[in-house]
């Protein structure tokens, strides 16, 4: 039996495609490895983790025990995320023992992007072929590899970023840290792992042709940088487990009349800006589920809600919504029927998962990648995006804009129709077959490793 292991990283974002993936592959007649890092940043991981092992327990564990985090003198003013994916950086030499003790011996391992420079020399001299799980959009993914050829020009000189035969992109859309001349995390990530890409024997994308046709035809064509590996739409890969959290006001709400709100797993608004994100909800005068987070990690957001949105806006949203200051499943929360909108930081993740489950998003960039994954949300009919309200933490947002831009997405029937649309072209790339799913791409893929081992 042919043995495939998986590396993700840091982050419910770089987690989540990689069970996901995992998941399906079980049903290949495979033998499956996931190396997970550890400890986790955030609790959200470790416990995602537990219930899918618990789940799937035809699936191996083995833990990449990293070095001591104190070993590690991150800056406070870093982002946490990038921190922890430099120290499993540097813990990667690792993985050497590691993945050589595996049995049977691996045919390929599939690694987290984040991870490209530092595990392809290890799986290089094993000689195992090493794949890079690209966890965000083939558009983002034009910019990350040609990012480090554009080493020697000023970005923010220019009025957009031209990459060959694509539309350019605006400067407005590039995450800002990359537009900055002084060295950053987010520069030296994108540069080290992006001209590392070529060296690996192919990058998966978790998207479809029929959604990002263009840059996909690009990166394959040799236009966006030559050498480049095959570039595979593995997707959208569906939802992996419906472990239902029964939410009892969300079953007691009309069908299709909740906007759900949520920023992701890392993303922590101003008080500021959730005071007015609270007022614009409630102005709106629709119904909200609104998942309200503090801080970047979960472990450390330990703040009641009131001392966050203060007590006269608890009080008040109770009339016509749920806030919550807890992990909710996403998944179940956008399957469910009283779920109409999704306002949305437009995490790849998440946007995947409305497009799966046919939801229209209002969409609310705030960093890194989410202006490019946020340009696809009205160019595939799945909702509309105020481009206006720029990067988060940039400008505050009034909740009168924010009322009126809810009103436009709940309110309009074709857009609910054209993101129900969506919702078949997203499930295209799947095969049923008897009771277990199979995606095409994916399928030939596997075949390619079991011919070769
Ligand atoms: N997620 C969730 N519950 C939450 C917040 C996030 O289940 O309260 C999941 C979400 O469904 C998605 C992932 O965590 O699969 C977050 O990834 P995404 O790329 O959307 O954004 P990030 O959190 O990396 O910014
Ligand atoms: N940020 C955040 N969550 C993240 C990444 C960044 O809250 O997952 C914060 C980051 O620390 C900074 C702001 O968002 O304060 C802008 O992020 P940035 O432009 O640096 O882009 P990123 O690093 O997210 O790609």
């Amino acid at each position: 039996m042919s043995h495939i292991a998986l590396l993700p990283s840091s982050g419910m974002g770089h987690l989540t495609p990689f069970i996901r993936l995992a998941a399906l592959l079980t049903v290949h007649n495979l033998k499956i490895t996931i190396i997970t890092p550890y400890p986790t940043l955030s609790l959200a991981e470790s416990q995602v983790l537990f219930n899918f092992f618990s789940t799937f327990p035809q699936i191996r564990q083995e833990k990449l025990h990293l070095l001591p985090l104190d070993n590690f003198s991150g800056n406070s003013e870093e982002d946490p995320f990038y921190c922890h994916i430099e120290v499993i950086r540097r813990s990667s030499h690792l993985l050497s023992s590691l993945l050589s003790s595996l049995s049977p011996p691996l045919a390929a391992l599939i690694t987290d992007m984040s991870l490209t420079a530092s595990v392809i020399p290890i799986t290089e001299a094993l000689n195992i072929p090493n794949y890079i799980f690209f966890s965000s959009s083939a558009k983002m993914l034009t910019l990350f590899i040609s990012f480090h050829t554009k080493a020697n020009t000023n970005l923010y000189e220019m009025d957009a970023l031209q990459i060959p035969t694509l539309e350019p992109i605006p400067k407005s859309w590039i995450p800002p840290p990359l537009l900055q001349d002084i060295d950053n995390q987010l520069k030296t990530y994108i540069t080290e792992n992006g001209k590392e890409m070529t060296k690996s024997d192919g990058i998966l994308v978790n998207t479809l042709e029929s959604i990002e046709q263009e840059s996909l035809a690009a990166l394959n064509g040799g236009k966006v940088i030559l050498g480049l590996p095959s570039v595979t739409a593995i997707g959208l890969l569906p939802p992996c487990f419906n472990k239902c959290q029964s939410l009892a006001w969300l079953d007691t709400q009309p069908i299709g009349s909740v906007l759900y709100v949520s920023f992701g797993s890392r993303t922590a608004m101003s008080r500021e800006q959730l005071k007015e994100l609270g007022d614009g909800l409630m102005r709106s005068g629709y119904r909200f589920l609104w998942v309200v987070k503090d801080k970047k990690v979960d472990r450390e957001d330990d703040k009641d809600l009131e001392d966050i949105i203060g007590n006269e806006l608890t009080e008040s949203v109770k009339e016509r919504g749920l806030v919550v200051k807890h992990w909710l499943n996403q998944e179940n929360i956008l399957s469910h029927p009283a779920v109409g909108g999704f306002l949305s930081h437009c995490g790849w993740n998440s946007l995947t998962e409305a497009m799966w489950l046919g939801v229209r998003v209002l969409a609310w960039p705030q960093h890194g990648d989410q202006k490019i994954n946020a340009s696809l949300v009205e160019r595939i009919g799945l909702g509309i995006w105020e481009s206006s309200w720029g990067w988060g933490g940039e400008d505050i947002v009034k909740g009168q804009q924010i009322a009126e831009k809810v009103s436009e997405l709940m309110g309009n029937e074709l857009l609910r129709m054209k993101a129900v649309s969506v919702r078949e072209k997203a499930r295209a790339g799947m095969e049923l077959g008897g009771t277990s799913m199979k995606m095409k791409a994916l399928a030939k893929l596997i075949e390619t490793w079991k011919k070769d081992n």
